[in-house]
C-alpha cells in the first residue's frame, strides 16, 4: 500500500516526547512556549499560539476578529470543511468564492469582481475573508490584502498545507499581508503533533485575545486583571473561552519536527520535480508553481481527463496506490446544500472536482514506489 501522505517520525522526535512524559508537566509546562517561540521564528511573525487543532485555531481566529451573527465570511470551495465551518460555529454567514484553475487557490480577479458587484448592488460584504494555500502553493496576497484595504475585511490565511511555503520571498505564516495565519500538524501535513494547530499574527492585541480564549477566557496576569487582585488563587474569567490548548507531549514533538521542517519541504520539492519529469508528455495536467514562490508540497494533485478520472482512480487505488481527491467542493456537502447552495455553484471548482487526484507525496515516499505510481498513471492514462 502506498498511502497519499504520511508523517516522518524518527528517534529524535521519539526521544522528545519520553522526555516530556518523565517531566514534572504534561500540559501547561515550559514545551508549549518552546514550540510557539520557534515556530514565529521559523514562520518569522511576532507572535505564534499553539492550539489542539487547526479546526479551532480556524474558529478562534473567527471569534478574535470579531466575527458573529450578521457577518459574512468568505472563503474557497476547494478546501477542507474546516475553512467554512469556523464561521457558521460564530453564527456567521458563509460564501464562496470560485478557484483559479491554474493554482486551485481562491482566484483574486472573482474574489475582486464578486466585492465590485456585492458593493454595487448594496449586497453584504464580507468581514473576514479565509484564504487556503491549496496543496501548499501560496495565495495571490498581494491582490488579496489590496482588496482587504479596499473593502474593508480582515484575511486570515489556511495555512494548514503551507508550512514551510515561501511567498514572493517571505515564509506563509509572517502575516505579511493578513491579519491571523493558521496551520495544522495533523500527521498528513507537513509536519505532526498527532493532532495540533497554531495561530500566527503580528498584532498584539489579537495575540491576547487568542490566548485568553485558548483557555477558558481566564487569566491570571496581574496587568491584564479587570478587578483587583484578591489573593494568590485570583484569576478572572473575562470572555467566554474553550480549552483548545495543546499539550507539552504534543508541543515537544512539534518542536523536534519543526527543526525537520526544511529537509521535510526539499524532499516534497525533489519528489514533486521528479513527478514533473516523469510525468512531463504525458496527457496529463500537473500542478504549478506560480514564480518566485515556493510550495510545501502537501499534495501533488495532478488533473486527468474528466471521463477517465474514475476509472484512473480506481485502477490506481486495485494497485494499492491510496490517491485521494482534495477536496469535494465544500457547498456540495448535505450540510451545505441544506444551507441552501446550488449544486454547481462555483464553475472552475466543479471542473477541478471532476478532474483532480492527489498522488502519494511524503517525505520517506521511495523512488520506486514513485515511478510505481508514475508507471500505472501513465497506463490507465493510456500512453
Ligand atoms: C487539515 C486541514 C484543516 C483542519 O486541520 P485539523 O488540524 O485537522 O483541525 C483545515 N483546513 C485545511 C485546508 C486542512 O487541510
Amino acid at each position: 500500500m502506498i498511502p497519499y501522505g504520511r508523517q516522518t517520525i524518527s528517534q529524535d522526535d521519539i526521544n522528545a516526547v519520553i522526555e516530556v512524559l518523565k517531566s514534572d508537566y504534561l500540559t501547561q509546562g515550559p514545551a508549549v512556549p518552546e514550540f510557539e517561540l520557534a515556530f514565529a521564528k521559523a514562520v518569522t511573525s511576532q507572535y505564534a499560539l499553539s492550539v489542539c487543532n487547526a479546526t479551532s485555531a480556524l474558529h478562534l481566529a473567527c471569534i478574535a476578529l470579531g466575527v458573529g451573527v450578521d457577518d459574512w465570511v468568505w472563503t474557497s470551495p476547494i478546501s477542507f470543511v474546516a475553512s467554512a465551518n469556523c464561521a457558521l460555529y460564530c453564527g456567521a454567514k458563509i460564501d464562496f468564492v470560485d478557484i483559479d484553475p491554474d493554482s486551485f487557490n481562491m482566484c483574486a480577479t472573482k474574489l475582486e469582481k464578486k466585492l465590485f458587484y456585492a458593493q454595487l448592488h448594496n449586497l453584504p460584504l464580507p468581514k473576514v475573508v479565509i484564504v487556503v494555500h491549496m496543496a501548499g502553493q501560496p495565495c495571490d496576497m498581494k491582490a488579496i490584502s489590496k482588496l482587504a484595504k479596499i473593502y474593508q475585511f480582515c484575511v486570515i490565511e489556511d495555512a494548514s498545507h503551507g508550512v514551510g511555503a515561501e511567498y514572493q520571498g517571505v515564509p506563509v505564516g509572517s502575516c505579511a499581508y493578513s491579519d491571523i495565519c493558521v496551520f495544522s500538524f495533523h500527521p498528513v501535513k507537513i509536519i505532526t503533533t498527532g493532532e495540533g494547530g497554531m495561530l500566527t499574527t503580528n498584532d498584539v492585541n489579537l495575540y491576547n485575545t487568542l490566548s485568553l480564549l485558548r483557555s477558558h477566557g481566564i487569566t491570571r496576569s496581574p496587568d491584564q486583571l479587570e478587578a483587583s487582585d484578591e489573593g494568590p488563587w485570583y484569576y478572572e474569567q473575562q470572555t467566554l473561552g474553550f480549552n483548545y490548548r495543546m499539550t507539552d507531549i504534543q508541543a515537544a514533538l512539534g518542536f523536534s519536527q519543526l527543526s525537520k521542517l526544511q529537509g521535510f519541504v526539499k524532499k516534497r520539492n525533489e519528489i514533486a520535480q521528479s513527478y514533473q519529469s516523469a510525468l512531463e508528455h504525458k496527457n496529463i495536467q500537473l500542478p504549478q508553481v506560480s514564480a518566485g514562490n515556493v510550495s510545501s508540497w502537501h499534495l501533488y494533485i495532478v488533473r486527468v481527463e474528466a471521463d477517465k478520472h474514475l476509472s484512473i482512480f480506481n485502477g490506481l487505488r486495485d494497485k494499492g496506490i491510496l490517491v485521494n481527491l482534495h477536496y469535494i467542493p465544500i457547498y456540495k456537502q448535505p450540510y451545505y446544500q441544506g444551507l441552501g447552495f446550488s449544486k454547481q455553484y462555483c464553475l472552475n471548482a466543479e471542473i477541478y472536482y471532476q478532474q483532480a487526484i492527489s498522488l502519494p507525496i511524503y517525505p520517506s515516499l521511495s523512488h520506486r514506489d514513485q515511478m510505481f505510481v508514475v508507471e500505472e498513471l501513465a497506463r490507465l492514462v493510456g500512453e
